[in-house]
């Protein structure tokens, strides 16, 4: 009972046309077997196999976010199913999700992560290489980039936090045809929504702590 109310004091603090993705990574399928009885739909996961397991046993309406790095030679794994990958950093990967796409005769939408912390742990392509690829990516029919993705510092600096999303609402706010920004997780997604956030990637504060 714990993750529905969990999910209903979140939806109640945020504005209606923000989505959630359900951040489900290490948690039982039965927790969110839960969160789905509760109508959340989009559930994030960071790691193919774990993914590809959930998906394997839960309702097929389910959205599946892949919101960790992903690498080059795992994307066949989910390239079947994944509605939206967050992680996309690299002409490589753009290629290879381009390539499973087409063999599954469909269309995978993703989110180019941005770098914006500055932090050396993080990864996305910089803000200024933004441009190139977007051109690189129309050239691929298989792929639709949605919009961006970013990763405030990992500090209790609120300010610092503040600043680099707003950096990254920026640069979203410069392309038309971008329709979703994912910013913010549990730590800080109040920040991230005031700053201009359409999507949130929250774990914690739906689902608990996370025992690793
Ligand atoms: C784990 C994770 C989240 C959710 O983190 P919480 O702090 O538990 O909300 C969001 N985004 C990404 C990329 C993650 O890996």
């Amino acid at each position: 009972m714990q993750i529905e109310k969990n999910l209903s004091i979140l939806k109640n603090s945020i504005p209606d046309n923000i989505d959630i993705v359900a951040v489900s990574k290490t948690k039982p399928i039965n927790d969110l077997k839960e969160a789905y009885d509760a109508g959340q739909r989009i559930f994030g996961e960071n790691k193919v196999q774990e993914m590809v397991s959930k998906f394997e046993q839960l309702p097929k309406d389910i959205l599946w976010h892949m919101v960790g790095h992903l690498q080059t030679n795992k994307v066949k794994y989910i390239a079947s199913f994944v509605n939206t990958i967050h992680s996309l950093d690299s002409h490589k990967l753009l290629k290879e999700i381009q390539k499973q796409a087409f063999k599954n005769n469909r269309e995978i939408k993703c989110l180019i992560q941005i770098r914006i912390a500055n932090e050396e742990t993080k990864f996305g392509i910089e803000p200024s290489k933004l441009e190139e690829f977007l051109n690189f990516s129309k050239t691929l029919p298989n792929i639709k980039i949605s919009g961006l993705m970013g990763m405030a510092s990992f500090t209790e600096d609120k300010n610092q936090i503040r600043n680099e999303f707003r950096s990254l609402s920026n640069l979203y706010n410069s392309y038309d045809n971008l329709r979703v920004l994912s910013m913010g997780m549990s730590g800080d997604y109040q920040i991230a929504i005031e700053e201009g956030s359409t999507m949130v990637r929250i774990g914690s504060k739906i689902f608990g702590e996370r025992n690793y």
